[in-house]
């Protein structure tokens, strides 16, 4: 079999010019100037070419094996389709491309790879694919077409076209493939659900090595027939990139709850941080509140702020409408946040999907540091203090505190306070101000008050005498993520920038 053997055979199919060059295993730019592909590969192109047959006035019959998907007619129908989109909301100069195919497609290249076997025999593997796969053909050949026409480069992580392709055999034709082996269909999936037809199951199940040709040809034509209709550009939807938008918060109050706080069925805190930060950030990037995953590298409880340089979060936002955000912009929604009065945001900045490794891993390991600010009942002395002077730290053991029980397990786990120091008040001589630098998933409250001795040792064994906390601060985060930035602050090159000043 040479190659105008085969050219040959696939004309008198009804396939047509690019799909020969599929069976011809045709890479890359060889599908651009044909004419000279073909030549390469020792092919003359005798029968009625391409030109002939569009000269005739009707519309000719579809490719039997790609039924149109490769014609420029094709091609134009997805464009303009894809135009009526409105790909302009998209802030996004990139495109991925996701063509979503009728089995019957499916089903014709295998007829044709069984008709290629009767023809040619042996020369044809019966385990892997005579031709370039439709859908590596497809991104070979419509992919840069497209991104040429709308002037977007092509990168899967950008705007999503989803094109969805259907013909009027569809139906009929699978109904078909499934007497061609229903038991294969009736199998139960790793899952035990009941197996889907599905391009994958098919690609896998469906080949000549492991289906005989007899059994196909009961059902299907050998080689699938000239069809009537072409291809049916059913929907084409866009969704935008997921990006990642991560920042530091500051939490001011002592009346703010981490995440919306409902107590059956009824609000105990008007507002949440996630909710604050969310709702400043959604507008700009067109995208529903509900939509947006806000998690953080830790959290603190309702009365306790969180100071110094604030702690690390990410909003992870799908279907988004821009792929950068600009340090005017970033600056704009840190002082529209800072009128909250209860939070305010710095460091706001664009980060990638791989970086969130810095805000899911090693939490358990991280150090915390705390300011509390505790009271006793006598004046505090130089012994109490010189007590709480502990700058090698000491371990702890700590049961599940009361005031958690009925949400966490009763447990007894041991703790690594790193150190602690403590001054008087300069107001009040019977309140102390104590720095504590402790392992994460310490309970502070408990490290000082001794929760009735479940907290061992604890500030009020240590001093021997009863302690209690007044306020809690986080003062720092042990995470040095993600970069500092002054949003306030132009680069140079932003400056310059286009589209930036407001
Ligand atoms: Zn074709």
């Amino acid at each position: 079999m040479n190659n105008q053997e085969l050219t040959d055979f696939l004309k008198e199919c009804g396939v047509c010019q690019i799909c020969q060059l599929r069976y011809l295993k045709a890479r890359g730019s060889e599908y651009q100037d044909m004419k000279e592909s073909f030549e390469k590969l020792n092919v003359k192109l005798t029968i009625p070419d391409d030109n002939e047959v569009l000269s005739k006035k009707s519309r000719p019959n579809p490719c039997s094996t790609c039924l149109g998907l490769f014609s420029e007619e094709f091609q134009q129908e997805i464009i303009d389709k894809i135009t009526c989109c409105n790909i302009d909301q998209f802030d996004c100069q990139q495109i991925g491309i996701a063509l979503s195919m009728p089995m019957l497609l499916q089903i014709r290249q295998l007829s044709m790879w069984f008709a290629l076997m009767k023809k040619f025999g042996s020369k044809i593997d019966e385990e892997r694919s005579p031709d370039v796969p439709l859908k590596e053909a497809a991104k070979l050949i419509l992919n840069p077409i497209i991104c040429k026409k709308l002037n977007k480069t092509y990168n899967s992580e950008g705007i999503l076209i989803n094109v969805f392709l259907d013909h009027p055999d569809e139906e009929n034709d699978v109904a078909k493939l499934l007497k061609v082996n229903e038991s294969v269909f009736s199998m139960k999936n790793a899952k035990g659900k009941k197996q889907l037809i599905t391009r994958a199951y098919m690609e896998k199940m469906f080949i000549p090595s492991k289906l005989s040709a007899d059994t196909f040809a009961k059902q299907f034509e050998v080689p699938c027939p000239i069809p009537n209709s072409y291809l049916i550009l059913k929907e084409v939807t866009l969704a935008g990139p997921c990006v990642f938008v991560a920042g530091r918060y500051r939490k001011l109050s002592r009346k703010l709850s981490h995440s919306p706080w409902v107590l059956q069925g009824k609000r105990v805190m008007e507002d949440s941080i996630q909710e604050i930060i969310i709702r400043n950030i959604a507008k700009h990037f067109g995208v529903e509140e509900g939509k947006i995953i806000f998690s953080s590298s830790g959290r603190e409880d309702v009365d306790v702020r969180c100071l110094g340089q604030g702690r690390p979060f990410v909003l992870e936002i799908p279907n988004s409408k821009r792929m950068t955000l600009p340090k005017t912009l970033a600056h704009d929604i840190e002082l529209e946040i800072e009128k909250s009065a209860s939070i305010s945001v710095k460091n706001l900045q664009m980060v990638l999907r791989d970086d969130l490794v810095h805000i899911k891993t090693g939490e358990e390991k991280k150090k915390k540091f705390y300011r509390a600010m505790c009271v006793i009942e006598q004046p505090i002395t130089v012994e109490v203090l010189k007590k709480l002077d502990l700058p090698n730290g000491f371990d702890i053991e700590q049961i599940t505190p009361i005031r958690v029980l009925h949400r966490r397990p009763l447990l007894s786990r041991p703790r690594t306070i790193y150190s602690t120091k403590a001054w008087v008040d300069e107001q009040n001589p019977k309140i102390l101000i104590i720095d504590i630098i402790s392992q994460a998933g310490t309970y502070i409250k408990e490290l000082v008050h001794g929760d009735f001795g479940r907290t061992s040792p604890s500030f009020a064994s240590i001093i021997g005498q009863p302690i209690d906390i007044i306020a809690l601060d986080v003062v720092g985060i042990d995470l040095d993520w993600p970069a500092n930035v002054d949003n306030s602050k132009l680069d140079e090159n932003e400056v310059n920038g286009n589209g930036l000043a407001s």
